[in-house]
This record gives structure tokens, sequence and C-alpha cells, in this order.
């Protein structure tokens, strides 16, 4: 069979742990031998960031802004012990921080379903999208624990002139913070948004507590309808609809539905109420994420982390049964991408039937530990790792003939 031809590179960037064996792996069994792969290789494990005083995670993400499309294995957020593992010279800021902050993009997780694990809500049948706004808010605030009585005020020096306001007389010790949005970051969030349920065609929720937060919530809301007037022409022709509602609302409702929408979270309901879904709907260990950049590019990447517990399992020579289809629909994205914005069809219908593999042979009933111990029927298997994706190819190798 001849290879699949590639014209522009993707960005590849290399993790750490059991996802950078996932990584080569994946790479050799289930792309090299089918795709004349072009890339443009960063590694992001934590030894090379270390090396480059972690330069190279910022040239990844301004390759990403030159080529378009990015995939990317997960990476350690270094903390003080793995300074420690890794005798690191500092410690680095997430990658994920790093490459948002170049890319400044919204980040979209969406789960894998498969007939054998049903979801925790009977009534979902399709995939939930979550959108979170990775900018600002309580992950950019600035906090005071006071001691004693005293006055709070919410304090802006503008070029315009000061505006200034009471938070809170204290009688005693207590707790404050402010925190801060801009209304580019939102806008930006908003667009993402919008573009992202045209792309995908699915209906967009937007929700937040306007009701309480009535400035703050309520700029949010306001950004949202201003900026959706440029799209509703478009939302009505592909037969999708926006809406929003409170946040307490949207629980009740997301509960009850179908699934297949979007829905546009603030950040730290989207921090929250992504591990709920991934839950929810199985396991993190089939959640894809894809930062979408208002500057035109995509990132796509698992959800979950470097599964270190197994890494050290691995290290010691023991078997494994680590869950490579995230990490797989990372690149089947990130080619299909590629495939999209270069006209390669060859491409795009490719990295289909690779997702069509993964599928076909959990349906099977082969599976790792970890869907083998949420899934249904006696008819299964729980395989390891490399045997997995073996199965995962000789699947392929079929659905290509
Ligand atoms: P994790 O790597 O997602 O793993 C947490 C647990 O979930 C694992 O121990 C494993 O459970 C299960 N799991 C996750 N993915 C799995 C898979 N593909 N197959 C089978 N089981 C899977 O999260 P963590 O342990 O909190 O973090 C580990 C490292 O990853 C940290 O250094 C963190 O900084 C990094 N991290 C990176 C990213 C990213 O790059 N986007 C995201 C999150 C975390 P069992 O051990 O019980 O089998
Ligand atoms: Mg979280």
């Amino acid at each position: 069979m001849e290879k699949i031809k590639m014209t522009t590179p993707i960005v590849e960037m290399d993790g750490d742990e059991m996802t950078r064996v996932l990584w080569g792996m994946i790479k050799d069994k289930l792309i090299l031998p089918f795709i004349d792969l072009k890339t443009e290789y960063y590694d992001l494990g934590l030894v090379n960031r270390d090396k480059t005083d972690d330069l190279v995670t910022v040239q990844s993400a301004e390759a990403t802004l030159k080529y378009g499309v990015a995939v990317k294995c997960a990476t350690i957020t270094p903390n003080l012990q793995r300074m420690d593992e890794y005798k690191l010279k500092k410690l680095y800021k997430s990658p994920n921080a790093t490459i948002r902050a170049i890319l400044d993009g919204t980040v979209f997780r969406t789960p894998i379903l498969c007939k054998r694990i049903k979801p925790c809500v009977a009534t979902w049948e399709n995939p939930i999208t979550i959108a979170r706004h990775a900018y600002g808010d309580v992950y950019k605030s600035v906090e005071i624990k006071t001691e004693g009585a005293g006055s709070a005020y919410l304090v802006f020096e503008g070029e315009n002139g000061e505006i200034k306001q009471k938070v809170f007389d204290f009688e005693g010790s207590g707790i404050l913070q402010a925190m801060h949005n801009t209304d580019k970051s939102i806008e930006s969030f908003a667009d993402a948004c919008f573009n992202y349920a045209l792309e995908t065609s699915q209906d967009l929720w937007f929700s937040s507590k306007d009701t309480i937060s009535k400035t703050y919530d309520g700029n949010f809301k306001r950004i949202f309808e201003e900026r959706f007037a440029k799209y509703k022409d478009e939302f009505e022709r592909k037969g999708i609809t926006y809406f929003y509602t409170l946040v307490d609302d949207a629980i009740a409702r997301v509960m009850r539905s179908k699934g297949g929408f979007i829905w546009a979270c603030k950040n730290y309901d989207g921090d929250v109420f992504s591990d709920m879904l991934s839950t929810a709907f199985g396991s993190l260990a089939m959640m894809t994420s894809v930062l979408v950049s208002p500057k035109g590019c995509f990132e796509y990447e698992a959800a979950h982390g470097t599964v270190t517990r197994h890494y050290y399992r691995y290290l010691r020579g023991e078997e494994t049964s680590t869950n490579p289809i995230a990490t797989i629909f990372a690149w089947t994205g990130a080619l299909k991408k590629r495939g999209e914005l270069d006209g390669i069809e060859a491409l795009a219908a490719f990295a289909d039937k690779l997702e069509k593999s993964c599928i076909a042979v959990l349906d099977k009933g082969i599976m790792t530990k970890d869907l083998f111990l949420l899934s249904s029927g006696d008819d299964k298997n729980a395989v390891n790792t490399s045997e997995f994706i073996d199965e995962i190819q000789k699947e392929l190798i079929t659905q290509l003939a």
C-alpha cells in the first residue's frame, strides 16, 4: 500500500512518562506504516524542557502559530517533588499554560463513546463537549488573608480617572479575593465557541451566574450576545442554536439532555464540570481535548496526564494496561484538520478509519483494564498496552483494505 503524502508538517509535541511510551507505539504501529508523516518535532519531555530552560515549549507554540495544527503528548507539570526527581533548574510553568498564553485559545473537551460503556446518565446518547474559558477569574486572582478589623476596597486607577468601591468593613479577621477578566479574552472565547459550534454543527450553550454577579458575569452574557449577532445567520443555515441560561438551570438541563451539544463554561465551571462529565461518561482516558485559537490554529491532545503509576510499573519491567485511545484521537484530530486545511482527503479518511478501528476493537470486547472494569458484557478481555495497540493495527489494516 502506498503511504499517504502530506504537504504541511504537523507540530509534534512529545511529552513524558507513560504517555511518551504510548506516543512511540502509536507512531510506530498506527501512523508511520500508513502515512509519509511530516512533523516538526519538539521534545516537551521534562528533561529537555529543563535543558532548554523551557524555550522548547515556547518554540513549539510559535511553530503552531506558523503551521496551524499541533498534536501534544501529556507532559509533567513540575511541582517540588518533580523538581527533586528530575533535578530541575527551576519550577517551570505548566507547558499547557505556556502554550495557551501564546495561542490564546479555548479548550474543547469531548468524550469518546463506545457501546460497552454506558454513561452514568442514562439519557446521554451523544457526547457533551465542554468549552472552558481558560483565562482569568479565580485562576488569576489576588488574595489577602486579613488579620484584625479594617476596611477593604476595590480600586481601579484608570487613565480616565479612578473607580473605588467598598468591599466590606471587617470587624475581625477574614479573607479577600479580587479577580479580573478582559473583554478581549471573553470576546475571543465567544468567537472560538461560535466557530467551533459551526465547525462541528452542534448547538452551543453558555451558562453563568449573572443574576448574582450582575456586572462580572453580566459582562460575559452581554459579550456572548453581542458576538452572536455576527454568527446568527450561519447558525440558522446550519440549523443549530445558541442558548444562554443560568448555570444552575444548565446543570439541570444537561442531566436530562441527550447530549450532542457544546457547553461553554466560565473558567472555574469548566474546570469542575469537565471532570464531572469525563467521569460520568466513563473515563478520563476516553476524553479528548483541542485548543482552538482565534489566531486560526488547533492543538490536539488527550485530556489525561502522563499516567505516572503505570510508567513506574513499565520501568520495573512489569506489564501495563494503559489506554491509548485519547492520545490516538489527538493524532487523528490533528491529521483530520491537516487534511482538511491542505485539501488532502486521504489524510482525513485515514484518520476516520483509525478512530473507527479503535471503537471496533472496544466493541469486540478487547480493551485495557481501565475500561474492562467499567464496561458491560461477559465476552470481554483485558489486554496489555501493546496487545491493545496491535489489535487496533489489525483492525485498521482490515478497514484500509
Ligand atoms: P493522570 O496521569 O491522568 O492519571 C491519573 C490516574 O487516572 C492514573 O493513575 C490512572 O489510574 C488513570 N488514568 C489516566 N489516564 C489513563 C489511561 N490513559 N489509561 C489508563 N488509566 C489512566 O493524572 P495525574 O496522576 O494526576 O498526573 C500525572 C502527571 O500528569 C502529573 O505530573 C501532571 O502534572 C501531569 N498532567 C498533565 C496533563 C497534560 O499534559 N495535559 C494533564 C493532567 C496531568 P490508575 O493508576 O488507578 O490505573
Ligand atoms: Mg480540574
